[in-house]
């Protein structure tokens, strides 16, 4: 080799790549885990016994199968997927934004989100050469509906993204906004719905009526985010295409077989969603009663608050000392300075939080 393997590695990787940090994700070995909006809850011992059960048979020795039409069937029933509506897998909603990318990236083309939202859409935009444009919410973190118009005007993008609630804010987006968006939208609309267990507004029925619209799910914010499982829902002239992007055997054997189980068993995560829910607002409520927090409204499973001024750092390396493990936002700048969020715990976990958090501040 003529030239070095730093020169090397210089010319061949894209310089967006290479000006991009790594999704970094801390170690929480001992710690209270409340950064990553996880459900706290397992199942109840009977219920991991019959999925082990069902795990025996498992033919591991053959690819799964490709199009997981046994797993599409239970999710199309349990999320009540319109008729007309297609469903594609990914691994994780995370591949779903990626596949959407690469099957329209274009020099040129933008895709468009709020910003602050889910840090993917950039991060995947960069990763298919695509331009991205954030559109600030307002101070209160509500849409701005009029810079959404006029952003759509400017930058003509092929997808907006839209998360709904949105992470890592919490709150849900005024739906007759939404709802302008998507028709005024040049592109495709995607409405990222992680959070739905946690509150009762979808567009899922909105569906059949806008042509550009695709909603997307995940089963990780439910309480299997180990099981790696996303789906998205449009019409099948978009999904048909958006198909051909997939790797095939993209869900595996274990995760199909998994899924199923967990979806028979659905009543199990809607009474944990439930008791998430019951906790957030316990949480909220106490959060509110400490001196010097803002306490954003929350739809999902995790509360965004602001500190006091210049002390958001402070209090999560405090918290840590005391082995509750959140996540520090003020590093991003912008509208999330001096913000922390964390995710909703058992009453245990929020507990522990409670009383280390009153400790540091
Ligand atoms: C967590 C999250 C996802 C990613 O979910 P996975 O299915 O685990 O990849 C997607 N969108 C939003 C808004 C999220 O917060």
């Amino acid at each position: 080799m003529k030239i070095s393997l730093t020169q090397l590695v210089q010319s061949l990787i894209r310089p967006e790549i290479r000006a991009l940090a790594p999704y970094h994700v801390p170690d929480a070995t001992g710690m209270v885990k409340l950064d990553a909006m996880e459900n706290p809850y397992r199942w109840p011992p009977e219920i991991i016994s019959a999925w082990l059960e069902q795990l025996r048979s498992a033919p591991l020795n053959r690819y799964p199968d490709p199009e997981a039409d046994t797993l599409r069937a239970r999710l199309r029933e349990s999320m009540a997927v319109p008729d007309q509506c297609e469903i594609v897998l990914g691994n994780g909603s995370d591949e779903l934004i990626q596949m959407i990318a690469l099957a329209v990236a274009m020099p040129g083309r933008t895709i468009l989100a709020p910003e602050p939202s889910f840090v993917m859409y950039r991060m995947i935009a960069a990763f298919s050469g695509m331009n991205y444009v954030g559109v600030p919410l307002r101070k209160d973190f509500t849409l701005d509906l009029d810079a959404m118009r006029a952003a759509m005007v400017k930058h003509q993008p092929a997808v907006v993204f839209l998360a709904y609630p949105n992470n890592p804010t919490g709150n849900l987006y005024d739906e007759e906004a939404v709802r302008t968006i998507i028709e005024e939208c040049p592109g495709l609309v995607i409405v990222d719905e992680a959070y739905h267990a946690f509150t009762g507004k979808s567009f899922m029925d909105a569906l059949p009526r806008y042509p550009n619209l695709l909603v997307m799910r995940t089963l990780s914010k439910m309480g299997l985010a180990g099981l790696r499982l996303g789906a998205l829902m449009g019409d099948p002239a978009w999904l048909t295409e958006i198909n051909k992007i997939r790797l095939p055997y993209n869900i595996n054997v274990l995760t199909q077989l998994s899924a199923e189980f967990a979806l028979a068993h659905h009543d199990i995560l809607t009474a944990q969603a439930e008791q998430i829910i019951a906790g957030r607002e316990r949480l909220s409520a106490e959060l509110r009663k400490l001196p010097g927090l803002t306490v954003y409204p929350s739809s999902a499973n995790f509360i965004l608050f602001r500190t006091p001024a210049g002390r958001a750092t402070e209090i999560f390396d405090g918290l840590k000392r005391h082995s509750v493990l959140i996540k520090n936002l003020d590093h991003n700048g912008g509208p999330l300075k001096e913000c922390l969020r964390v995710t909703v715990g058992t009453a245990e976990e929020n507990r522990l939080f409670l009383t280390a958090l009153k400790t540091v501040l």
